[in-house]
């Protein structure tokens, strides 16, 4: 396999903090020599684990990059045992668009991996994080929130996986973090994402899902900055000591939680997140987009639990994933 095109400007074995760039040559009509200049921060300081820690990978979920230009601007090497490798803008190009998945080829980085080196500039990225940095990490925490189109109660979650060993590892990192809810996740699309690549090496990894909207609100800003500095301290990275809160853990067991849009129209949402429904539930109405007069389809609740995500926009197309109930396994 050809080496992948990107080069850090930063040295990622040297103690100290450094601060630089993840540079992918990208030649195009506005710069012909031009570069996409991820940014990244390594701080390092003598033995340890190594923590590899991302947010945009989609372009339009913020909490992540919040929390770790905070964390690239406040951790100090002193502060650490071993090394966190910190890259706030994952998709660097959907970051700056502000839009899910990239403008320069449309590809969606966490449907993109391995990815290939000598692909498209974000299949190119993919390759660099499955090849170069994962390999490096003992464990890798990949920030996500709902982007423009869902919105999610704050969690942090957990895979199923075939390795008990490796799944308890993980559980324990995502109860570290510590979001107000914490979940088990049974992934029904993961063929290309980050997580599969990440876990098929063996790491331990934390991944979340904080809010959504395609903005951050101070209360999931919190979360994600409290969450990024428990989960070094349960690697034995940085020192303390856990700051843990009750936490409702909940499950999605079955392809029953997630609700399709069957048809068009204007959403008038009967439930909100955090509530709890029973089987039969309406969730939602959806009225036609394009006349009055006209029942609303009623959409009901295929089980009983809690609202754990929603469409955000107040129009909704066929095909639309409308809302997801998750069952509650227990209250804190
Ligand atoms: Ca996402």
């Amino acid at each position: 396999m050809p080496a992948n095109p990107i080069a850090a400007t930063i040295p990622f074995d040297r103690d100290g903090k450094h601060h630089g760039f993840l540079r992918l040559p990208h030649s195009r009509n506005e710069s012909a020599w031009g570069a996409i200049m991820i940014p990244v921060t390594v701080v390092c300081n003598g033995a340890g684990p190594t923590a590899l820690m991302t947010g945009a990978n989609h372009g339009d979920e913020y909490e992540g990059p919040i929390a770790l230009q905070a964390l690239a601007h406040e951790l100090q090497p002193e502060e650490i045992s071993g090394r966190v490798i910190i890259v706030p803008y994952m998709n660097y190009p959907a970051f700056r668009a502000g839009t899910r998945v990239s403008p320069i080829d449309t590809v969606n980085l966490n449907r993109a991996f391995p990815g290939a080196p000598d692909g498209t500039a974000t299949q190119k990225i993919a390759d660099y994080f499955a090849r170069t940095l994962v390999p490096m990490a003992d464990l890798v925490l990949d920030f996500h929130s709902g982007g423009k189109t869902l919105d999610f109660l704050p969690f942090a979650c957990a895979h199923y996986l075939e390795s008990d060993s490796q799944q308890a590892a993980c559980v324990a990192a995502v109860e570290a973090f510590n979001a107000p809810y914490t979940l088990m996740l049974r992934e029904i699309d993961n063929v290309g994402m980050y997580d599969t690549t990440v876990e098929a090496q063996g790491k331990v990894f934390v991944t979340t899902e904080l809010g959504g909207g395609g903005t951050a609100s101070a209360r999931s800003a919190r979360i994600a900055r409290r969450g990024v500095r428990n989960v070094l301290i349960h690697a034995g990275i940085l020192g303390g000591t856990v700051d843990h809160a009750p936490s409702v853990m909940l499950d999605m067991p079955g392809d029953d939680c997630y609700h399709f849009a069957l048809s068009e129209g204007l959403v008038e949402p009967l439930v909100d997140l955090g509530e709890t429904v029973e089987a039969g539930t309406p969730l939602a109405r959806i009225w036609p987009p394009d006349r009055t007069g006209l029942m609303p389809i009623e959409v009901p609740a295929q089980r009983s639990g809690v609202l754990a995500a929603r469409h955000f926009p107040g129009l909704v197309q066929t095909g639309d994933c409308l809302a997801v109930v998750a069952e509650v396994l227990t209250r804190g």
